[in-house]
């Protein structure tokens, strides 16, 4: 599963790409979309939401915006998904069998690989598709009380599982359900009611993904070790380390599993067995 920030990032990068540039090619590589030929239209914006990326396109003509038709390419990464900036004609950087969108203008070709949605609808039924999503962590309406509120109504979920779902709060992954529960000192798979401060675990998840907004490079803690040429060693507090010592008191972090085994990757939690003891 993605974390909000990748997805805040690929579509600002889209956006960059694509917003105002009119398209010379489309190829829809799904079969439900294979005959659908976007050439012409203009990419109005690209925004996330949540996970979900929103591409919007006007259709070319003369008739004003307001008799134009609008559609929003929909998608999503999943596990494995990407979209990547080319330039035109410019050697891909992934199998090209794996690519699912083709979008060309006449300054980048834009591809997405591999992405687990691709479905073109009209935009006013975006809501359709993201409408169930909860206040987002990175999205201009954020409103903590109303994600606070979704979360504490079913207290007896692990809160490690009530993060994760997207239709409380959108935006957290593993990585930040499991750095946020640290600096809260909460264990995952402890229930919603034991949490003594939500909002303030919800404040830490938000912090961290806003401040990794700006860089690829994802980091949750700044080592004090100086890797080469002095630049700071990035980090997390638990997540990815087991058997290694908690940053905090010592303890070798503790790998474990939650939640449905068909969850795939998004099972495996980190901690801290002594700064978050199980409950
Ligand atoms: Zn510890």
């Amino acid at each position: 599963m993605p974390e909000g920030d990748s997805v805040w990032r690929a579509a600002a990068e889209l956006h960059k790409a694509l917003a105002g540039q009119t398209l010379t090619a489309s190829d829809f590589r799904v079969p439900r979309f294979a005959t659908l030929n976007l050439t012409g239209w203009t990419v109005s914006e690209v925004v996330p939401r949540g996970k979900h990326l929103l591409m919007r396109l006007l259709e070319s003509g003369e008739a004003g915006n307001d008799g134009r038709r609008t559609l929003t390419i929909h998608s999503h990464l999943k596990m494995e998904g990407s979209w990547q900036v080319y330039a035109p004609s410019g050697r891909w950087r992934k199998p090209g069998h794996t690519a699912r969108c083709v979008l060309r203008t006449a300054t980048a070709d834009v591809v997405g690989f591999s992405l687990g949605i691709l479905e073109v609808i009209p935009t006013a039924d975006e809501d359709h598709v993201v409408g169930h999503l909860g206040p987002d962590l990175l999205g201009p309406d954020w409103d903590m009380e109303e994600a606070v509120r979704r979360i504490k109504a079913a207290p007896d979920i692990p809160i490690g599982l009530a993060l994760l779902d997207q239709k409380n709060l959108a935006g957290i992954g593993n990585i930040y359900r499991c750095e946020s529960c640290f600096l809260s000192g909460v264990h995952p798979a402890a229930p919603v009611s034991a949490v003594p401060d939500l909002a303030g675990l919800l404040a830490d998840a938000k912090r961290l993904l806003e401040a990794n907004l700006g860089s690829a490079r994802r980091v949750t803690r700044e080592s004090p070790l100086r890797g080469v040429r002095g630049v700071p060693r990035p980090g997390y507090w638990v997540y990815g380390r087991e058997h290694q010592p908690c940053h905090r008191c010592g303890t070798p972090t503790h790998r474990g599993m939650l939640g449905p085994a068909s969850g795939m990757e998004d099972r495996v939690i980190y901690y801290c067995p002594r700064c978050q003891p199980v409950p």
